[in-house]
C-alpha cells in the first residue's frame, strides 16, 4: 500500500512535450458544457418556457466565421424540457450579452429596451454633434440649464422640510391658540375645577354610604371640619392640612377621598 497516492511524476532530461502525441479536436472545436440559461426564453414549437437560471447539458461550439473584433462568437445548442426540440443561442461579445438564435424567443425585458433607447440617444447626439461647435454648444446649454432646474427645485423641497421639522410643540401650541383655538389657561382651569369637584363628590357620598358610626363620629366634631371642602374651590393638600391641625377623627387621602379613623 505504500506506492498509493504517491507524486511519482518523474520527467527524464530528455523530455520532449512537441513529440506527445495530440488528441484529435472535433468539428467546430465543440464540446460539451453544463450550463445555466442567461436569460428566459419560451420554446417555440410547445410554448414552454425555460427560466434564466435553468441548468442544462449544452453542447458548445465555434460559430465559423462569426468573431467581434477579433472576439470568437460560440454557439450553444440544447433541448427544450418539455418536447425536447433542439435550441441555439450565440454569445453577443458587442453588447456582453446572449442573442437567440433558434427554437425559443426571448422574454421581453424592459430594462433592456430602456437601455436601448438610452444608447441610441447618446449615439443620436453625438452624431449630431459631430464638426458641429453650435450644436455641442446648445445641447450643453440645455443640459446645464435642466440641471439648474433640478437643484432648484431639490433646494426648495429640502428647505420645506426643514422648516417643517424645526416645530416644536410650544409653537405649535402656540400656533393654535394665535388661530382662535381654546384659550388653553382658561380650559385648564375648567377641567381641574370640574376633577376637584368629582373627587370631592365621590368622597362624601362614600364616607356617607360606607360606615355610619364614623359619620356621626365626623358630626360631632363639627367646628374641627375643614372650610376649603364644602366650597370646592382649594385642593386636597390644603383640606388635608387643615385636617391634621384641626380635626382628629378625619384623614384625607392624598388623592382627594376622605377616609375615617377610628380613635
Ligand atoms: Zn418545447
Amino acid at each position: 500500500m505504500g506506492e498509493r497516492k504517491v507524486l511519482n511524476k518523474y520527467y527524464p532530461p530528455d523530455f520532449d512535450p512537441a513529440k506527445l502525441p495530440r488528441g484529435k479536436r472535433p468539428d467546430h472545436n465543440s464540446m460539451k458544457v453544463r450550463m445555466m440559461l442567461p436569460m428566459s426564453v419560451q420554446c417555440k414549437t410547445c410554448g414552454t418556457f425555460m427560466y434564466k437560471g435553468t441548468k442544462f447539458n449544452m453542447k458548445k461550439e465555434d460559430a465559423q466565421n462569426e468573431t467581434y473584433l477579433g472576439i470568437q462568437i460560440f454557439r450553444f445548442y440544447w433541448r427544450c424540457s418539455a418536447c425536447a426540440a433542439e435550441i441555439t443561442m450565440k454569445t453577443d461579445p458587442q453588447n456582453g450579452d446572449y442573442n437567440m438564435e433558434l427554437g425559443a424567443t426571448r422574454n421581453y425585458e424592459p430594462w433592456r429596451e430602456k437601455e436601448q433607447v438610452t444608447a441610441l440617444n447618446k449615439a443620436q447626439r453625438e452624431e449630431e454633434e459631430r464638426g458641429n461647435a453650435m450644436k455641442a454648444l446648445e445641447n450643453r446649454t440645455l443640459d446645464s440649464k435642466r440641471e439648474m432646474d433640478i437643484m432648484t427645485a431639490l433646494d426648495e423641497l429640502q428647505s420645506l422640510s426643514a422648516r417643517h421639522s424645526h416645530v416644536t410643540p410650544d409653537q405649535a401650541l402656540a400656533a393654535i391658540k394665535r388661530s382662535g383655538g381654546v384659550p388653553e389657561d382658561e380650559a385648564l382651569a375648567v377641567e381641574d375645577e370640574e376633577l376637584i369637584r368629582q373627587m370631592l363628590a365621590q368622597g362624601r357620598s362614600k364616607r356617607l354610604e360606607d360606615d355610619a358610626d364614623d359619620d356621626r363620629a365626623v358630626s360631632a366634631s363639627g367646628p374641627g371640619r375643614p372650610s376649603g371642602r364644602s366650597t370646592g374651590g382649594a385642593g386636597p393638600a390644603t383640606a388635608a392640612e387643615q385636617n391634621a391641625a384641626d380635626d382628629p377623627v378625619l384623614d384625607v387621602g392624598t388623592d382627594g377621598l376622605i377616609f375615617s379613623v377610628k380613635l
